[in-house]
């Protein structure tokens, strides 16, 4: 509102400054127009005066004029004023007159008075026969039906100092002149609405044409221009005043008027179409302004409604993106903010699915895990407990040979007991990474030559076929001995459990790429392919595959094994046929001749 305030004030305020300018221009046409057309008037008058000069001097100069008026020879001095007359043909009044101031011949308007009267009283013709110098002298003349303009020359008997035995008084009408000016002034044809007046000394209207002010004549001590604007009916009228004289001597003034109106109209019409014009810009300028502002709110609240939505958790909230200047591009922003903010929404609950299926499994794995470690762990200790309760009853008689099997049975399952202990303390410290070995250079043939009496017990055990196939020169492998003999022992004895007796098992090894690769294979029932990896995890067993010899068989074996060889930075597995026997392999580093490691993992 304040802005629609400054806008229109701005408007009017250039509006006023515009329209002053312009009425001061008008103004100055005016007063332009004015000064012209008094200029015109007053070259006028001029001319007219000379034309009387000129007659009186025709007049008075003419041969035989002074004897003629000296005789009072009217016929004379009749015919001579005719010839006067015959060249100025304008005269409205023509009168000789004597030296006491009595008309010889006098004409009006080219026509002889019968009575040429008597001049004496007319202060112009009293001066100049009172004169010696031969001046002339000028004056109105007011008759009953008109007034005249008039000059009195002297008629001088000797030229050089005038003694008037006459005067010679030429006289124009002053409607004529007033008429006259009017119709000669080149600017009265443009401003047809102009007034031309003339006055006489005392203010007195002389004759006039066209509008004219009916105020009075203002006094002129010079023949300065005075204005002056004032009412006359209807219209409103300036006035130029200006004064005029006739042989030296102001004799009245010339005024000349014209309507404002026409001069202003221009300025009103100016106006009223620059407020038209004004008028129509503010409005254009608030109604844009107002759409633009209408425009830009609505987008500035959907870009609010949308950061609500989004503050809300509704990340699908968009903004519509229109057009592409700041508003525009402040929307993309906020949909390109919302749509990274829904993306990584969606990332970050995807991955919060992942995670909480993953602890799912895990804690599956551990229940399981513990039920199985349960289950191992109570078949031994139900032996024992069986044992221990044979023991102590009072009606069993321990004879020599039942103490045996008792104690043997002991032995086993505590020995089967330690065994599965040992073996889940080993899975859980691997998958803790906290299995600690004494890693050093070891050399397998001679490591082999150790076991070589644990391995012919197993195979004897099975009645198995064994060989061992290492060559001589095989580089030295880094590995904890005590390990490698686990890994070693529970493939081995795996080998002898899962193959019929008639069957054989052999360990082999050999250089590979910076390691040594260690094969253990036998012809026994073999795994199917579905156990595939699984075969690895702690308690897996294939069912159904019996153990030669009824065996014992946790599952946990291959656990151990494959976490131990990981631990040395190898990796193991396996081929297998069905009924046709398995291979087991396993890479482990290997070093120079110096002990240090070769390469590869
Ligand atoms: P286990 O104490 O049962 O032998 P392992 O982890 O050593 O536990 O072996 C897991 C399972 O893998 C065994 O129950 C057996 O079914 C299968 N298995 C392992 N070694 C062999 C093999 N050499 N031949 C056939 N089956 C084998």
């Amino acid at each position: 509102m304040p802005f629609l305030l400054l806008l229109v004030l701005i408007g009017a305020s250039g509006l006023f400054l515009i329209v002053r300018d312009l009425s001061s221009r008008a103004q100055t046409m005016l007063d332009q127009d004015l000064s012209a057309l008094s200029l015109d008037a007053r070259s006028f008058l001029r001319d007219r005066e000379l034309y009387l000069v000129e007659a009186g001097n025709f007049a008075t100069n003419l041969h035989g004029i002074a004897d003629a008026v000296r005789r009072k020879d009217r016929a004379g001095v009749a015919r001579l004023a005719l010839s006067v007359l015959a060249l100025k043909q304008d005269l409205g009044l023509l009168v000789v007159t004597d030296a006491a101031g009595a008309g010889i011949a006098a004409f009006d308007d080219g026509k002889q008075r019968d009575d040429p009267g008597t001049w004496a009283d007319r202060p112009f013709v009293s001066e100049v026969l009172a004169d010696r110098s031969g001046r002339k002298a000028s004056g109105f003349l007011v008759q009953e039906d008109r007034t005249l303009l008039v000059i009195a020359a002297p008629i001088c008997a000797v030229a050089d100092s005038c003694t008037p035995v006459g005067a010679a008084v030429t006289g124009l009408d002053v409607t004529d002149l007033v008429t006259g000016a009017f119709k000669i002034s080149p600017s009265a044809g443009v401003n047809r609405r102009m007034g031309l007046a003339i006055f006489d000394g005392s203010g007195r209207r002389l004759a006039a044409a066209g509008p004219l002010p009916s105020g009075s004549v203002p006094p002129l001590a010079e023949s300065r221009l005075v204005r002056r604007t004032e009412r006359a009916g209807a219209e409103e009228l300036a006035t130029a005043f200006v004064a005029f004289a006739v042989q030296g001597r102001r004799v009245g003034t010339i005024a000349v008027s014209l309507p404002t109106a026409p001069a202003f109209a221009a300025v009103r019409g100016a106006a009223v179409r620059l407020a038209a014009v004004a008028l129509a810009a503010m409005v254009g300028v608030v109604t844009i302004g107002a759409l633009l502002s209408r425009f830009i709110l609505a987008q500035v609240r959907r870009l609010l409604a949308a950061n609500r939505a989004l503050g809300a958790g509704d990340l699908g909230a968009r903004v519509p993106v229109i057009g592409r200047d700041e508003l525009g591009e402040l929307a993309a922003g906020v949909n390109q903010m919302a749509e990274q903010l829904q993306a990584s929404y969606e990332t970050l609950e995807l991955r919060v699915a992942a995670r909480t299926e993953e602890v799912q499994r895990l804690l599956t794995e551990r229940t399981e895990f513990f039920a199985a470690i349960s289950h191992e762990l109570r078949t031994p200790l139900a032996v024992l407990l069986t044992q221990a309760k044979l023991i102590l009853d009072p009606t069993y008689r321990m004879l020599g040979k039942s103490r045996t099997v008792i104690g043997d049975t002991v032995q086993t399952s505590a020995e089967q007991l330690l065994k599965v202990v040992n073996d889940i303390l080993d899975v859980a410290q691997a998958e803790t990474g906290r299995v600690e070995l004494s890693i050093e250079p070891v050399k397998l043939p001679d490591f082999l030559k150790e076991m070589r009496g644990t391995i012919k017990g197993l195979a004897r055990t099975g009645r198995l076929g064994v060989s061992i196939d290492v060559p001589k020169d095989l580089p030295a492998i880094l590995a904890d001995r005590s390990r490698l003999r686990q890994i070693l022992l529970n493939l081995l004895e795996n080998a002898v459990k899962y193959t019929p007796s008639g069957g054989s098992v052999s360990l082999s090894a050999a250089a590979n790429n910076g390691s040594v690769e260690i094969s253990v294979s036998d012809t026994g029932i073999g795994i199917p392919p579905e156990a595939g990896a699984r075969i690895f995890e702690p308690f897996f067993r294939v069912e159904g595959a019996k153990t030669q010899g009824g065996q014992p068989s946790s599952g946990l074996g291959l656990a151990v094994t494959k976490r131990l060889v990981e631990a040395h930075g190898g990796a193991i597995a396996f081929e297998s046929r069905q009924g046709r026997g398995t291979r087991f392999h396993f890479k482990l580093p290997a070093t120079d001749t110096n002990g240090t490691r070769r390469g590869g993992r």
